[in-house]
């Protein structure tokens, strides 16, 4: 069976990388009937922020992704966050330390800073604490074992390193990178657990994994460079590894990895809850983030749910370049979703900023009325003859519109609508119709006085659909004052 985590540290609010990340894990296990985990990677307690974690949780439910295992739900391997699986990871880091692939190392921070800077000094240009260093430092390669016991037993600060192999090669055959080939000579001996006592991101994450039975580990393109000592440490103790597969950065927009910097500098939001308060639908946010760097092979461009993705979706397809954050995409594809979206619950979640001016019930049929035209609820805040009689009237429509039987076609109509008993979009075209055919002239005659009367502008929603919404009074009404 399939099974795969999304494994965020919660050291701030999702970002859409992130959520990139998630969805491709979720599409990719759901259409195989597979498994898909929620894990929370919390062991850097000094990037540790306290809201992410809700944040993260909801952020993925207002995308539509639900786990099957997780922190607040369970499961079968529970617990989901790593905190709380300290026992866990003791357990086989001093298996390790027992084969003995991991060592003490009781260099202070200082210690090493300072042997860096003299092995700089002396040309080395990124020195690294491994195999051709770890003998001149302090630890339990170079101490004695009574040393080390008595370090131990007084209680000195240590961590405990990964003795990585001094030579050779390790491949791996990410899924859409192919083969990926690294010299061992390149990692350094990787801190496993760290002087506070807990592990680093790199123990916890393949003891979970392979505690947790995953089977694919999709993730972003910055820990291609940490496979080696991943790949090795499942070496080290005896298990399988996963499948990989690494995904291809997201770029801002003027190019340049998508930090939370450039992005401001280009205007655009990194978090996914600033896409949510700026009113982007979750369809919308999913189906463009899925797109930045995936295709199901033809030009379609929009897929309403994630349920439609799914049974097209295939991780061979997502491309490992890098891919620019376009945002004009996002707000076609915006509009594209927004004008099949239900108008209820988006009308709900802006209805107050509509107090006073248009009940819940009016702003989901605005909201309706004006699709062709607005991507966004708050954009219906722009057109206030939704909620008010224009004083104003646009000059040149005006010009154009205005001819001398101007009030006499718009009389007819008035009083054409008055005697209406059937309100109805279809009754006021047919009169419409009637008032300008019975004179030979062209309906844009009346057309345009009409709509200048509702709205005070030349463009805009279809004029009955528009007469329709403000209702056979509030039309009237508006006509009269306009004649
Ligand atoms: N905690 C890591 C992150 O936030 C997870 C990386 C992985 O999936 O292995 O990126």
């Amino acid at each position: 069976m399939i099974r795969v985590r999304f494994a965020p540290s919660p050291t701030g609010f999702l970002h859409i990388g992130g959520l990139r990340t998630a969805l491709y894990n979720y599409l990719f296990a759901k259409k195989q009937g597979g498994k898909f985990l929620l894990r929370i990677e919390d062991t850097d307690a000094t990037r540790f922020v306290p809201e992410a974690l809700a944040d993260i949780t909801e952020s993925m439910r207002w995308a539509g992704i639900e786990w099957d295992e997780g922190p607040d739900i369970g499961g079968d391997f529970a617990p989901y966050t790593q905190s709380e699986r300290q026992e866990i990871y003791q357990k086989y880091v001093q298996q390790l330390i027992e084969s003995g692939f991991a060592y003490y190392a009781f260099d202070t921070p200082e210690d090493w800073e300072a042997k860096k800077l003299s092995l700089i000094e002396s040309g080395v240009q990124q020195p690294k604490y491994d195999a051709s260093l770890r003998l001149e430092m302090q630890n339990s390669l170079s101490l004695s074992t009574e040393e080390v016991a008595q370090k131990l037993a007084d209680g000195v600060a240590h961590v405990i390193r990964l003795k990585m192999p001094e030579t050779g090669t390790v491949t791996v055959k990410d899924l859409i990178r192919g083969a990926v080939t690294f010299d061992y000579q390149q990692s350094d001996d990787q801190i496993l657990i760290k002087s506070d006592g807990l592990p680093t991101y790199h123990l916890a994450n393949i003891v979970d994994d392979h505690e947790m039975q995953i089977t694919h580990v999709i993730r972003g393109e910055e820990w291609l460079s940490s496979v080696p000592k991943h790949l090795y440490l499942y070496e080290c103790l005896g298990w399988k590894a996963p499948e990989f597969c690494h995904l291809s950065l997201i770029l801002s927009p003027t190019g340049g990895k998508l930090s939370k910097r450039k992005a401001e500098e280009s205007g655009v939001h990194v978090s996914v809850k600033d896409y949510r308060a700026a009113g982007y639908l979750p369809s919308a946010l999913c189906n463009f983030l899925i797109s930045l760097g995936w295709n199901d092979g033809t030009d379609r461009e929009i897929y309403e749910y994630l349920s439609e993705i799914m049974p097209v979706f295939d991780l061979q397809r997502v491309s490992p370049s890098p891919v620019q954050l376009a945002i004009d995409k996002l707000n076609w594809i915006q509009q594209q979703h927004f004008k099949t979206a239900d108008k209820l619950p988006l009308a709900t979640a802006s209805a107050p900023n509509f107090e006073g001016k248009l009940s819940l019930e009016k702003v989901k049929e605005a909201l309706e009325l004006m699709k062709e035209r607005i991507s966004f609820p708050q954009e219906l805040l722009s057109f206030s003859y939704l909620w008010e009689a224009p004083t104003q009237f646009e000059e040149k429509p005006m010009s154009k519109a205005i001819k001398a039987d101007t009030p006499e076609l718009l009389q007819d109509f008035i009083q054409k609508i008055s005697d209406l008993s059937d309100y109805s979009t279809q009754n006021l075209e047919k009169i419409l119709h009637e008032v300008v055919e019975s004179r030979e002239l062209g309906v844009g005659r009346l057309m345009m006085p009409v709509r200048l009367a509702l709205t005070g502008v030349g463009g805009g929603a279809g004029i009955y659909d528009l007469m329709l919404f403000f209702g056979k009074e509030e039309s009237l009404s508006r006509l009269r004052s306009f004649l």
